[in-house]
């Protein structure tokens, strides 16, 4: 086992003249560490740690009350409006034009992106802070995005690919405050899918046991990363995370989104209410994430499905973006809170209340 799995780090020594130090030769240890499964490397500096306020400054809470006040009237999502406002899909695809479960609202993004580019409406309210993603909210806008992808599927079984995904506040690049997440799908994979379909099934290969479930059974021998388990779905840190407080969702027992059920998607909604409880007591008011499926009627044994959750920069005046070439281009991220620190926090707000 401990040969399949290897959390690989590599030290590098970073030498200067230091002015904050009086000029004396100051040496900084940095570790590089890399995905077991993608190689993907990201960057820790300890030093860095006390600096993260330099990185992200507080939220301000009044700017963004007042932004959702100024956009709440022309908001096509609050109240009744989406009924006049938002598109619909043809008749004998989706009867009625859209998927409706209590407030979740599934309708066609008027400029997609990829052949299949749904919004959801996600509750009545123009603004929440993180603390406020309840799961019966959380979990109509799963329960919409479940049935539309099935009904999607059964209309076109080359509709393979399917995503569901969410930015919340203009840094994550919202372009309106009301929360909404995005269904994206096709009939080819997206870049990340297609790497973490491409090393699952060489995993597979070569080890004769899925990637995704030695995983978590590893992350519970060590510990330090896992944050718990919400009905179907464990929950842990990674190891070398693509994106600031990286925590990864899998529901081990699922291969592709058609295997989700009810059940399924309460526990993925509880979890995920109880990481943006987390993030904001970590004071952060922004986030991404997606939620990834293998191929659709594939019964793909090498993957699992898996949601994975990153926080952005945090919203307050002339902020500056948390995303510069060091991960635009050339791919690597920078990790202020180490995983095993975050995991650590996290658990707070999985505890039972
Ligand atoms: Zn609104």
């Amino acid at each position: 086992m401990s040969e399949k799995i290897r959390f690989e780090k590599h030290f590098q020594k970073s030498t200067f003249h230091n002015p904050m130090m009086g000029n004396k030769l100051d040496t900084q240890e940095i570790e590089i560490r890399s995905d077991p499964l993608t190689g993907h490397r990201s960057i820790f500096n300890p030093r860095l740690e006390d600096k993260v306020a330099v990185f992200f400054g507080p939220s301000d809470l009044a700017l963004i009350e007042r932004l959702a006040r100024e956009s709440e009237p022309r908001c096509f999502l609050c109240g009744d409006r989406w009924k006049m406002m938002t598109p619909t899909y043809p008749e004998d695809l989706v009867p009625g034009g859209r998927v409706q479960k209590g407030e979740a609202v599934l309708f066609p993004n008027l400029f997609p992106v990829y052949q299949v580019h749904a919004v959801i409406r996600v509750g009545g309210r123009h603004y929440l802070p993180l603390n406020e993603f309840s799961v019966p909210m959380i979990l109509e806008a799963f329960l919409a995005s479940g049935e539309f992808a099935r009904t999607l599927f059964k209309a076109d079984p080359t509709f393979r690919f399917v995503t569901l995904n969410g930015n919340y506040l203009g840094p994550a690049g919202a372009s309106i405050p009301h929360p909404h997440f995005q269904v994206v799908g096709g009939d080819i994979p997206f870049n990340s899918l297609e790497s973490l379909l491409a090393r699952s099934s060489e995993y597979l290969n070569r080890w004769s046991s899925c990637y995704w479930t030695d995983l978590v059974d590893k992350e519970k021998e060590l510990e330090a990363r896992t944050i718990g388990r919400t009905g179907s779905t464990d929950w842990i840190t990674t190891f070398s995370p693509q994106g600031t407080n990286e925590v990864l969702g899998i529901l081990t027992g699922k291969r592709d989104f058609l295997e989700m059920d009810e059940q399924d998607l309460r526990g993925l909604a509880e979890g995920f209410s109880a990481v943006l409880r987390g993030y904001h007591s970590l004071g952060i008011s922004t986030f991404n994430f997606s939620l990834f499926s293998g191929p659709l009627g594939a019964k793909d044994g090498a993957f699992r499905c898996q949601m994975r959750i990153i926080s952005r920069q945090n919203v307050y005046e002339n902020y500056r973006t948390d995303d510069y070439f060091l991960q635009k281009l050339l791919r690597n991220e920078l990790i202020l809170n180490t995983p095993e620190s975050l995991a650590s926090r996290l658990r707070e707000a999985f505890r039972p209340s």
